[in-house]
């Protein structure tokens, strides 16, 4: 037999739509219905899907900018037998957004901590990308700029497994360039625009094809991207030593450095910035 929701003295992270209304689950809305603290990302965003429910419960905003003075007050509800539910704008509270703290604290305090699951982008944008979904990991948003950012593209560009990815419409062309030149630009990619909305789109299968689709049509709306993952080394892919070698010869031939790495990344499908490396590299390593 199910138990009743919500109880005394538990922390519910509740998954709310991130799109279309109707993926608010029933159990959902039970909960946030019958719990006695709210806990939002944003007050104001969350209060009309609240007053639909008619919960009752006291809402507190709870973000990234006020998350240290939240905590206490949150653990001091859940000890006082408070049912504290957390929801974020959109999707799974935890996921790029607040609530992986408050979990780890409540769960550590001995609180128990359990989520009623709903909408997630980045797993919504996974399953129907149509890329491999066996093994996955999710990078979020990467830094925005600097050692770290390049740090994380490197990794991303050798990773095996199917990617996920978080960016905003404003800086989707910069990530698009960026995976282009770490994965080469015929890496499979699924970018997804307006997940369980009206205008909802899959616009791939690879980084040059979206690159040249958002070239022209200006990036609106909210995306989340599914990279292939780093193939195998084919058998037959030519050797570092063969590779500088026809990297000389352009050179020979009169293209600088950086066109002869483009020109052989397009032929090779191999990335730019890795022939590039190779022509720095020390002969003795
Ligand atoms: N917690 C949320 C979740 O579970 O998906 C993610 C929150 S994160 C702050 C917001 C980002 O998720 C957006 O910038 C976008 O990359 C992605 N996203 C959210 N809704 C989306 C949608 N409907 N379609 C595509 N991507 C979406």
């Amino acid at each position: 037999m199910q138990r009743d929701e919500p109880a005394s003295g538990c922390l519910y992270l509740v998954g709310t739509p991130i799109g279309h209304l109707g993926d608010l689950s029933p159990r959902a809305k039970a909960v946030l219905a019958g719990a006695t603290v709210i806990a939002c990302e944003d007050t104001r965003h969350s209060g009309q899907l609240l007053s639909t429910l008619q919960a009752k419960g006291r809402k507190l905003s709870f973000h990234q900018h006020n998350t240290r003075t939240r905590l206490p007050q949150l653990l001091q509800a859940l000890s006082d037998g408070d049912s504290v539910a957390v929801i974020s704008d959109a999707g799974l509270p935890g996921i790029s957004d607040p609530g992986e703290e408050l979990a780890a604290q409540a769960r550590c305090a001995g609180f128990e901590v359990i989520c009623v699951p709903g909408p997630c982008a980045a797993t919504t944008a996974l399953v129907s990308s149509g890329l491999p979904s066996g093994r996955f990991c999710f990078e979020g948003f990467l830094p925005v700029k600097g050692k770290e950012r390049r740090q994380r593209l490197e990794q991303i560009a050798t990773e095996p497994r199917t990617t996920v990815l978080y960016e905003a419409p404003h800086r989707l062309l910069p990530l698009l360039q960026s995976l282009a030149e770490h994965c080469g630009s015929e890496r499979p990619l699924q970018v997804a625009r307006e997940l369980t909305k009206r205008h909802e789109q899959q616009v791939g299968p690879t980084i040059a094809a979206a690159l040249d689709h958002f070239q022209s049509l200006r990036p609106q709306g909210e995306f989340t991207l599914v990279l292939g993952g780093c193939p195998e080394q084919a058998p037959s892919e030519p050797d570092d030593q063969e590779l500088l070698a026809r990297l000389q010869q352009r050179i020979g031939e009169g293209a600088s450095p950086s066109d002869a790495a483009r020109q052989l990344a397009i032929e090779t499908g191999i990335s730019r910035r890795r022939l590039y490396s190779l022509l720095h590299q020390d002969p003795s390593e």
